[in-house]
């Protein structure tokens, strides 16, 4: 295995350390053990054939693919272009016209049964699918072509996964998403807009590994990833928990850092590991609820592009309120403290989070995270 490693190491540009604490986070993400992460690390650096991907776009604005190129440490794209051989994407591929089809047929004849399907964007169905062609063929022929003789079906994106915001009412263009134009397939969705690229990773590197797909969801969502609602562990919590909300954009609580459920957050209900994984991972990570942007559900379908923003979400989840003090008692009788309430908050979620968090703290070389 070592020459594997020394090989893989000159490949993608980070040290075999680097690249086992970047499994083992990945591993995490998934709720899986050591000995599963390093059978993973070695199912990526063996050398094998490299499973093929088909990668189809429909109607979307490419953020799906934006946010896995613009990712760091350690070069995810490049990881995830190692592992696999993406023989056709609309977006990255150098060949143009008829050249580039006929190959992406010829891949899909010459490797029936084995190739990945990657769908981004919605596909429009009224009118026949006249609203988005390729090379003079609509989308839905595209994605059903590609789906019969795939191996595994993944939906990349809101758009994808139920048709986001193409599909917002009154959806002149009759859009929906991957699974809804492949019945009897099983489309794995991986919402978000843009989705993760951590979750789209760690999904195929399940996919490597194991030769099956991590758990999914009632909305086949894989459980590792959106089994937990945002706002379990949101950083405000405590916030809310205590009654501190930010009620107009730029005001006091907004300043302060308060919760944004009177803005209109969806935190309460929608799914998904934003706060623990967050995005644009240079400088230790972001994500909007974390910079003063109330979350849009954006990944849980009938919430996001359905409910306006101004709408209160509704909580479906709550924490005996004895367990916190009132705003009264913290200003009036010794009690957990407001500072007390924060720290307390921020450790259940650092707890719960820390899985997930590991997968992009580790993809940092040690010298990264001592400054
Ligand atoms: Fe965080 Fe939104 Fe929940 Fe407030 S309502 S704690 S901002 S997820």
């Amino acid at each position: 295995m070592q020459g594997d490693f020394d090989a893989l190491e000159k490949r993608l540009g980070i040290s075999r350390r680097d690249f086992l604490k970047y499994c083992t986070g990945i591993a995490a993400t998934l709720g899986l053990s050591t000995s599963e992460a390093i059978a993973m690390a070695e199912a990526v650096a063996k050398p094998k054939k490299r499973p093929v991907v088909i990668w189809l776009h429909g109607q979307e604005c490419t953020g799906p693919t934006e946010t896995m190129l613009r990712s760091e440490h350690p070069t995810l794209e490049r990881l995830i272009l190692e592992m696999v051989s993406l023989e056709y994407h609309q977006t990255l591929d150098a060949g143009a016209g008829h050249q580039v089809e006929h190959l992406k047929e010829l891949s899909m004849k010459e490797n029936a049964g084995k190739y990945l399907l990657v769908v981004e964007g919605s596909i429009p169905t009224r009118d026949g699918g006249v609203y988005c062609k390729i090379a003079g063929k609509t989308m839905l022929a595209h994605t059903v072509e590609a789906a019969e003789n795939a191996a595994a079906i993944i939906a990349f994106g809101s758009c994808a996964s139920w048709g986001g915001v193409q599909s917002s009412g009154p959806n002149p263009t009759g859009a929906v998403g991957a699974q809804a134009v492949l019945p009897g397939k099983t489309v794995v969705n991986i919402p978000g807009c843009p989705p993760n690229p951590y979750n789209f990773l760690a999904t195929v590197m399940h996919f490597l590994t194991f030769g099956t797909l991590p758990e999914l969801d009632s909305q086949n969502r894989p459980k590792f990833a959106y089994g937990r609602l945002i706002h379990e562990n949101c950083e405000r919590r405590p916030h809310f928990d205590a009654g501190r909300f930010a009620k107009e954009f730029g005001d006091e609580g907004h300043k302060k850092g308060y919760c944004l459920y009177k803005l209109g957050c969806k935190g309460p209900e929608t799914y998904s590991n934003c706060p623990a994984v967050e995005f644009n991972d240079v400088g230790g990570g972001t994500w909007p609820v974390g910079v003063g942007h109330p979350c849009f559900g954006c990944t849980e379908q009938g919430v996001g592009f359905t409910k306006p923003l101004f709408s209160l979400a509704e909580v479906q989840t709550h924490t005996p309120p004895n367990a916190f003090p009132s705003i009264a008692q913290r200003e009036d009788t010794p009690g957990m403290s407001a500072g007390a309430a924060a720290v307390a908050g921020a450790a259940v979620g650092a707890a719960v989070g820390a899985a997930a968090v590991v997968s992009t703290r580790l993809g940092k070389s040690d010298s990264d995270s001592e400054t």
